[in-house]
């Protein structure tokens, strides 16, 4: 677990034996179920640990708070195999997690994987993120709101912001060129009570390619009617 341990200390993180053998537990089991659910493409050891382990905790250099507070409360829209909100769960112990999937066959990885990993506090939720951001004990509820690789910007603040607490935050992993998808997604933070605080460039030399986290603070109530229902939001995003 090299690879993960050297990389995760230059964000900040310290791994101990124990978090590093969930993440070990974690990627047996990725690369084991992935033979009969569609997970990851990725499947390599070390490909694992930096492109979804370290990625996916490379957000937690966007979160100024405590990350370890019983009070923090995450969601991650459309997780997958659980990522990135599994391996923040693995580093930082007491926040609370919520897993938004809409496939039922990955959330039942996600079932196993919890138990198997003897985690606490996190809860997995089957669904579109459309239906679940109305329903009143998800909507307003998460002091941090995380997606990666479900869908583009506009589309995904819509999905995501409802679920964000007055003065918390949604963070996006994006990479490459952004500039035109930020610009894009101009009307839908507006209109969705967001307001764009800070884009970081992951700097970590373990990623070739240009990461970036795209902090969006809600700062204004999110209208009721938003999000559209299933697929609207994909279909006719708010640009
Ligand atoms: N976040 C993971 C998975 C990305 S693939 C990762 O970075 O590896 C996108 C996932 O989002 C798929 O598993 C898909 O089922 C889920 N998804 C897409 N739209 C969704 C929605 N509206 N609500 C809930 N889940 C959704």
């Amino acid at each position: 677990m090299e690879y993960l341990k050297d990389g995760a200390r230059k964000l900040g993180v310290k791994l101990n034996s124990a978090q590093l053998k969930q993440f070990q537990m974690y990627y047996l089991e990725l690369v084991s179920w992935n033979q009969r659910v569609n997970l990851t493409t990725i499947t390599d050891f070390k490909e694992v640990q930096i492109k979804h382990f370290l990625d996916s905790l490379s957000v937690t250099i966007a979160l100024n708070h405590q990350i370890n507070d019983t009070k923090i409360r995450l969601v991650d829209i459309g997780t997958g195999a659980g990522l990135p909100g599994l391996p923040i769960k693995i580093a930082f112990p007491a926040l609370k997690l919520i897993l938004i999937e809409a496939t039922a066959k990955k959330a039942a990885f996600l079932d196993h994987l919890k138990a198997k990993l003897g985690l606490n506090d996190v809860e997995i939720v089957v669904g579109r993120a459309e239906e679940i951001a109305h329903e009143i004990r998800y909507r307003k509820q998460f002091n941090i709101v995380l997606s990666r690789a479900v869908a583009p910007l506009p589309t995904l603040v819509e999905l995501a912001l409802p679920f964000c607490t007055m003065n918390g935050s949604f963070i996006a992993q994006k990479k490459g060129a952004i500039d035109q998808e930020i610009r894009q997604a101009d009307k839908a933070i507006n209109l969705l009570g967001g307001n764009l605080r800070e884009i970081k460039r992951v700097n970590l030399n373990e990623f070739l390619d240009e990461r970036y986290l795209i902090i969006i603070d809600k700062t204004s109530p999110t209208p009721e009617q938003y999000p559209r229902r299933s697929g609207i939001p994909a279909k006719r995003p708010l640009i």
